[in-house]
């Protein structure tokens, strides 16, 4: 990796100006409507904003192309079935501001690479196809066919179908995404990494393998009758906001919320639901009942130390505690599970979490009772060295509860983007089952490979080392969204084409291979035409749901191409005659698509007419029928042990996280108001303990820097915000410290970059 520490295009330090204030106590209410209504109207004008939101998570209209949380089965609200995320990412895809041929001749990819992300993702909609040739320094049009057949002959020039890279982000719908595979395989590689390599991808690792399925196992009828919610590592009311209606139902039927999280995050503390009277008044917002503020990477030593509570409370009254039924007819392992148990101190685990030990005996007492348990979590336990474990000690608590299979009851990792699970679904994976690949075989006629992929750091050091040279990405920002930003630029500019199908400009048109394309799309919320038809594409959510979406909107532009359109025309101009599969008819007829994901995937019978039905229809879940998919039918128990963070002198774990103006890599705005930070995004939350330990004051600039492998990683410029964090724990934006997160830091199993454990140290800034 270059030494060189000025940093150029693939992360601009720009300094903002940081305004502080305090924070909130209570999330939504109506500054939430305001911000939302806000940006709609600058963004889309009133008119069409306005009709974007009235049909937004309607049945018959869009799906959200935001966060997987799942609409009601039952009434939506005909009001506003969104909430203030939902409401900002529509108006970013509905802009009307639009990015053509003039644009692009006027600013130079260097002068846009000079731009925050904010800044960048302002200018619009790109209206056009736009190539930058090699040694060229601003984009030009191109037609849609040249564009293929450059990309079709780059690709048939490669000595190996394994030198190519085809990336999947988390918004590409069940038609592109099986469409889009089907191409790839039968191009004839399996390197089809995507964004949940980076973020759920230790939770499918760990639910397969203990529980015999990837996915959770709740519906959002069952939060309604739970005794227990336990949210870890999850920041809702930024990240899942509509989870917050889900968890005020919840707690009005009874149940108690256990909150697990380094931050003590507004949308767990307290919800101002702006669609009641009651809400908009601000009666009653409580949300969690016990808030645990965990050390970074404490949750499996408390999980531990709950379970060992729990032991001895179930050896004092045998059968009071634990499913003793459940686990006889259900369970692996748990003999061995609590023999192992009985070698730890709770008291002593949950100081190594970093919690009072009375908070956690309390816990235990809440649990002990209850057998209606809900587990939810996201990133802040997903994205560390020993995720797949933890997530597995989990599932062991549910399982001692018996709380999996029944209403009330479960697991649920919640998806952070719209059709993540969907793509997953549709085999967009690196590592395919065989009985996958034996039915696109059966079905298509074609031998699809059987080595498995590169997942996303696998494709990173494979472009860097120069083993793969073509990049292609079906939507996001892959560059701002992966870790160590400087080494990942470096792969990208070593490829020989970039190509990226999107519908805003963003950082990673601006890192590119020796040659680049930019393949505009039509977004969720924009009609897809046809024969004067508008088409309809589909998604499934968080809880397994496969709902139709249409969009209701005009295109900012004639030029636009639908995801299964591009793709068809891809696969054409690189296949040729030799392809099997037949393309045109797949672009002309969405339904042909759904049928023939029919025949190769399970759970998809009648998918045309059953999509068609008003508000879709429930994938089968084995575990929600009480059954576990494993080698041996039976859910297991996992034993691992609690490991402890061993930071040097003057080391301190930094967690990479969202403002609340923010959307994964997408940045909204500059604020983030829930935790009373305004106008600034290079800000590093500090403890005040560790602040004066370094003699360090609120407002101090300072550097950040990570030396993981010996490798120098630097971030300047960050502010010091003094935060209720734990002692020796910090937290900064990504992707602003993306560029400290080493790219061989990686979870066990899942190869996920530790992003919520990053060993950093600090020192004043250095100018430059
Ligand atoms: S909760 Fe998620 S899916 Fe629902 S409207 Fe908000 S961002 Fe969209």
């Amino acid at each position: 990796m270059s030494e060189n520490p000025i940093p150029g295009s693939e992360n601009p330090e720009k300094l903002t100006g940081l305004k502080q204030g305090p924070i909130k106590k209570v999330a939504a209410g109506i500054p939430a409507v305001v911000s939302a209504l806000e940006m709609t109207v600058s963004e889309a004008g009133l008119e069409r904003g306005m009709k974007a939101l009235f049909n937004l998570n309607q049945k018959g209209g869009f799906d959200c192309p935001s966060c997987a949380w799942p609409d009601p089965d039952d009434e939506r609200s005909g009001i506003a079935e969104y909430c203030e995320n939902g409401a900002r990412a529509v108006a970013e895809e509905a802009t009307a501001k639009k990015l053509t041929a003039e644009f692009f001749s006027q600013h130079s990819v260097q002068e846009l690479g000079k731009l925050s992300d904010y800044e960048i993702g302002g200018k619009g909609r790109i209206a056009e196809p736009m190539f930058l040739p090699a040694g060229g320094t601003h984009y030009q049009p191109i037609t849609w066919d040249a564009a293929f057949e450059k990309i079709g002959t780059e690709l048939n020039r490669l000595a190996s179908p394994d030198e190519a890279v085809f990336y999947t982000s988390g918004r590409t719908s069940n038609e592109a995404a099986f469409l889009y595979q089907l191409f790839v395989r039968e191009y004839g590689t399996n390197n089809l990494p995507d964004c949940s390599n980076m973020c759920h991808e230790s939770s499918g690792t760990a639910l397969g393998e203990s529980l015999g399925i990837g996915k959770g196992s709740v519906t959002l009828n069952d939060f309604y009758q739970a005794e227990v919610i336990m949210i870890l590592g999850q920041n809702p009311g930024t990240n899942h906001p509509r989870m917050l209606t889900a968890l005020q139902k919840a707690k009005a039927n009874g149940a108690t919320i256990i909150s697990i999280n380094p931050l003590p995050e507004t949308g767990l503390m307290g919800f101002n639901n702006p669609q009641t009277v009651l809400g908009v008044l601000g009666y009653k917002p409580g949300l969690t009942d016990i808030f645990l503020q965990v050390k970074i990477n404490g949750d499996m030593a408390l999980l531990k130390a709950i379970e060992v509570l729990l032991l001895e409370a179930e050896q004092k009254a045998p059968g009071s505690v634990f499913d003793q039924h459940f686990i006889n007819q259900n369970t692996q392992g748990c003999n061995e599970f609590l023999q192992d148990l009985t070698q730890y101190n709770a008291e002593q685990l949950a100081a190594q979490a970093g919690i009072p030990f009375a908070q956690v005996q309390e816990v235990a007492r809440v649990l002990a009772g209850k057998s209606r348990i809900i587990a939810c979590w996201a990133m802040g336990l997903t994205q560390h060295k020993n995720a797949v474990a933890t997530i597995k000690e989990v599932v062991n608590l549910l399982l001692l509860k018996g709380s999996i299979g029944k209403p009330g009851a479960g697991t649920c990792p919640v998806r952070g983007h719209s059709n993540v699970q969907g793509d997953r679904t549709m085999g967009i994976f690196e590592r395919p089952t065989a009985r996958f690949l034996d039915s696109i075989e059966k079905n298509f006629h074609f031998a699809p490979p059987r080595n498995h992929g590169y997942d996303v750091v696998e494709c990173i050091k494979a472009m860097h080392a120069g083993e793969a040279k073509v990049f292609f990405a079906m939507g996001g920002n892959f560059l701002s969204a992966t870790p160590d930003t400087r080494f990942t630029a470096e792969a990208l500019q070593n490829c020989k084409l970039t190509v990226h199908v999107s519908t805003k400009l963003n950082r990673s048109h601006l890192v590119h291979g020796q040659e680049a394309l930019i393949l505009p799309c039509l977004g969720r919320s924009d009609k897809d035409m046809r024969n004067g038809e508008n088409r309809f594409i589909s998604c499934e959510n968080s809880m397994g749901v496969i709902q139709s979406s249409r969009g209701v909107l005009q295109p900012v532009s004639e030029h636009l191409l639908s995801e299964p359109e591009i793709v068809c025309r891809l696969a054409k101009a690189t296949l040729g005659e030799r392809s099997k599969v037949t393309w045109d008819q797949y672009a002309a007829d969405y339904d042909l698509i759904r049928t023939d994901i029919e025949r190769t995937i399970p759970g998809f019978a009648d998918y045309n007419e059953r999509v068609r039905q008003p508000g879709g229809f429930y994938l089968p879940n084995c575990n929600r029928a009480g059954d576990f998919d494993t080698p041996t039918r039976k859910a297991h128990f996992h034993i691992a042990a609690p490991e402890k963070q061993h930071l040097k002198d003057g080391e301190l774990m930094m967690m990479t996280i969202r403002s609340h103006d923010q959307f994964n890599t997408t940045v909204y705005g500059l604020n983030d108001r829930y935790r009373g930070i305004y106008n600034e995004r290079r800000v590093i939350l500090m403890n005040a303990k560790d602040m004066q330990d370094r003699n360090l004051k609120n407002g101090d600039l300072v550097d950040l820097h990570n030396h993981y492998d010996g490798v120098a990683r630097v971030a300047h410029k960050f502010i010091v915000v003094e935060y209720p964090i734990p002692e020796q724990c910090t937290a900064t934006y990504f992707p602003e410290t993306n560029v400290l997160v080493p790219i061989t830091s990686v979870a066990e199993k899942s190869n996920t970059p530790t992003s919520k454990m990053v060993v950093l140290t600090i020192t004043p800034h250095q100018g430059f």
